[in-house]
């Protein structure tokens, strides 16, 4: 098999050729088709998250140490299987969830394994699917996507399922309110298109990019604000006009934290996905005063991820733009995202790397 290795953080990925996996037990080895490169993989590939302050949270201290392959948005067809793996047959195409857990504590039990506290993340601490094979520890965690794109496919198992997640934090919106979307990059858009599938019309699109707004309305954005402007508080308020719901805060810096609790309505909710990272200081009493509410997310579960597929399906989440290109073009696509030139998801292609 061949993947794309992290041997040095921070330095280009290295191409690395290795005997193909094969499945034990109840393991299924999928051959990857598709495989989505979400910024959190440049997180990963600096090797550590800012925690601000000058703190920093690294990711070999979470089992994440080169020579390792990322890649966690996967998509393929089945090639193997183990013994003990059943429910699935080789040939079927299946998006692999990778937000796995270990299998046996209440959570995982549960089916909420992203909140296991001793996750096997693949891409994050098992190996991902920047590459043509993929080891999967069980079949329950392969999603069937007939009919749907399957570029788009491979996106759901994170910026969708993230999204999705994300969205039904919402819980307490009315009638007149509006949603603030803040980042409007890979994950952003995916979350433009959740909303708007679950029925929120006012969705408010957030970024320092015009791209990426121009893109964020044709998307289904209501309105638009680039978060620059010195009164972007008032002007968001403003744009909401005063009955901001919620915020997705797809960024997580401190400028975009600020931003969104200050132009909440008393009430709203503000759910933090982004991980740019830093920290930030709050006055609390107003968290009370403006019985504001605060939810981190992280990604989402399996069955978040069957039901945002099964919106995908009947045609009622729309299709992020999406560009597919050679595996062999990795490096080039992280330095890209990283220079903020990327509009929606790119997917590298695997099938032309195995031909
Ligand atoms: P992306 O690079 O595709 O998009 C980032 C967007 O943020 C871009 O459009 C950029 O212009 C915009 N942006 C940057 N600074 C901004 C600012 N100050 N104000 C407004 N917009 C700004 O990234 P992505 O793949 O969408 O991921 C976004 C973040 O979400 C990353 O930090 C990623 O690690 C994180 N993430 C978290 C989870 C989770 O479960 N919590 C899951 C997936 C991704």
């Amino acid at each position: 098999m061949i993947s794309y290795q992290i041997i040095e953080h921070g330095k280009p990925l290295q191409k690395v050729l290795k005997e193909t996996p094969k499945p034990t037990g109840t393991e299924v080895l999928v051959r990857i088709t598709r495989s989505g490169v979400c910024h959190s993989d440049l997180h990963i590939w600096d090797g550590y998250f800012d925690l601000g302050g000058g703190k920093r949270f690294y990711v070999k201290d979470r089992g994440c140490v080169p020579p390792f392959t990322m890649g966690h948005e996967p998509f393929g067809v089945v090639e193997a299987l183990g013994p003990k793996a059943k429910g699935v047959r080789v040939g079927q195409k299946r998006i692999v969830f990778p937000w796995i857990g270990c299998g046996k504590c209440p959570m995982c039990k549960a089916e909420r394994d992203n909140y296991c506290t001793a996750m096997r993340t693949i891409g994050v601490m098992r190996p991902g699917a920047y590459s043509t094979h993929l080891l999967v520890p069980h079949p329950k965690y392969l999603v069937d996507a007939a009919g749907i794109d399957e570029a788009f496919a491979a996106t759901l198992a994170c910026s969708g399922v993230t999204a999705y997640s994300a969205a039904r934090k919402l819980t307490d919106l009315v009638a007149q309110d509006s949603v603030a979307v803040i980042g409007c990059g890979g994950v952003g858009l995916a979350t433009i298109a959740v909303l708007r599938a679950l029925g929120v019309r006012n969705v408010i699109a957030c970024d320092v990019d015009e791209g990426k707004l121009a893109a964020a309305r044709q998307f289904g954005a209501r309105l638009t604000l680039d978060t620059r402007a010195p009164d972007a508080v008032q002007k968001l308020q403003g744009l909401a006009k005063g009955s901001l719901g919620g915020v997705i805060d797809l960024v997580g810096m401190p400028a975009t934290a600020q931003l969104g609790l200050a132009a909440l309505r008393k009430g709203g909710r503000y759910v933090l996905v982004g991980l740019f990272g830093g920290e930030l200081q709050h006055p609390l009493p107003s968290f009370a005063l403006r019985a504001i509410g605060i939810s981190g997310s992280y990604v989402g579960s399996l069955p978040e991820l069957r039901e945002v597929v099964a919106l995908a399906k009947k045609k009622k989440l729309k299709k992020m733009p999406l560009s597919t290109r050679p595996s062999s073009e990795v490096n080039a696509i992280l330095e890209e995202l990283k220079a903020a030139k990327v509009l929606g998801r790119v997917v590298l292609d695997f099938e032309t790397a195995a031909a």
